[in-house]
């Protein structure tokens, strides 16, 4: 079974527990593991994958935690980097409009150094890159850019994840496209949501933001529509992937959940480069990944509610 080796952002996600209020209200908060990229991990090996998380946490009881919570998944935690800088934390609570409300402070995860010796342990594995806060500067971006680079390189399968986050690049929306480009252009895999689509095509039309993004170069691209399930686009044949049915209380980490297990279903391929190939078998990898969206939705928190394979078979029996 080939490896998939996440890249990105690990860190605690302070949940406010009075939802409605603001957070300079909100007086008691829950501690999730959060940050887009560790959660594919966890969802890859939970499935039953084999997967490996690259990122940095800072040396602190924090960092401790989230390491935890990793390997209590599986999930391969050696390439995982401890930093003296506290770990990174965004406090969060929803005010009455509906609105976030966000406060970010960023620590460790920004420290992640490049290691050459890497590279090595790419070849004939599957890379994925969750963009959250990999594009925001400082030595994480640096590091990315070389494992980016590094994988392609090696020939490794690559995905592309922006997790555009609002919050965190207010007015600098155009520089957040720029930046994701050489990935769009060079990943076999592109998973948007219908937001980044539209934002990373300049394109309202959802064909139309496929047709131009394969136009940078990606050739697989999935858009995750919520309950309506999955667009899935290679070039001119395109098709929405319906979900299953569930009762959804929160959405946080379907779309790492879905990730998680498409690529959990390519890595077990003979070969992940040429599955662009075929559209039935990647439909049908789809039709598996939108069960596993969907069951992470009814339940509280991204990690918690993710599904073993065992509920995931009873929920597409
Ligand atoms: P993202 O985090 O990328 O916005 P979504 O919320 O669209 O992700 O969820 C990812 C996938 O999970 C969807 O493509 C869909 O297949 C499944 N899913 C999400 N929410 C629901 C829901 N309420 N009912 C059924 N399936 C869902």
């Amino acid at each position: 079974m080939r490896k998939v080796f996440c890249i990105g952002e690990l860190l605690i996600d302070f949940v406010a527990e009075n939802q409605g209020s603001n957070l300079s209200r909100a007086q008691q908060f829950t501690r999730k593991a959060g940050g887009a990229p560790a959660n594919v991990a966890a969802a890859i090996s939970k499935l039953g994958g084999q997967s490996a998380f690259i990122g940095c946490v800072g040396e602190d009881p924090f960092g401790t935690f989230l390491q935890h919570t990793l390997e209590s998944q599986g999930a391969d935690t050696r390439y995982l980097q401890r930093s003296s800088t506290f770990t990174t934390m965004a406090f969060v609570s929803i005010a009455e409009d509906g609105e976030r409300d966000f406060v970010f402070s960023r620590g460790a995860d920004r420290e992640l150094k490049y290691l050459p010796s890497v590279k090595e342990d790419f070849k004939g594995n599957l890379i994925h890159l969750g963009a959250a806060t990999a594009l925001l500067g400082g030595p994480l971006e640096a590091a990315y850019n070389h494992y980016f680079f590094d994988a392609l390189t090696c020939g490794a399968f690559i995905s592309f994840d922006p997790n555009f986050r609002q919050d965190l690049w207010k007015n600098r929306e155009a520089d957040f496209v720029k930046k994701c480009t050489p990935f769009i252009e060079k990943a076999n895999l592109c998973k948007f949501s219908l937001e980044e689509a539209q934002l990373l095509s300049g394109a309202e039309d959802t064909m139309e933001a496929c047709n131009l993004l394969h136009q940078k170069g990606v050739e697989i691209i999935v858009v995750t529509l919520g309950k309506d399930g999955t667009l899935l686009s290679m070039g001119e044949r395109k098709t929405v992937v319906p979900s299953i049915p569930v009762k959804a209380v929160d959405t946080t980490g379907a779309g790492d959940a879905f990730i998680g297990c498409l690529l959990q279903q390519l890595a077990r391929t003979d070969n992940p480069l040429q599955v662009g190939q075929d559209f039935d078998a990647l439909a049908s990898m789809v039709r598996v990944a939108n069960a596993a969206g969907a069951l992470t939705t009814t339940g509280f928190g991204a990690i918690e509610s993710l599904p073993d394979r065992q509920q995931l078979q009873q929920a597409l029996a």
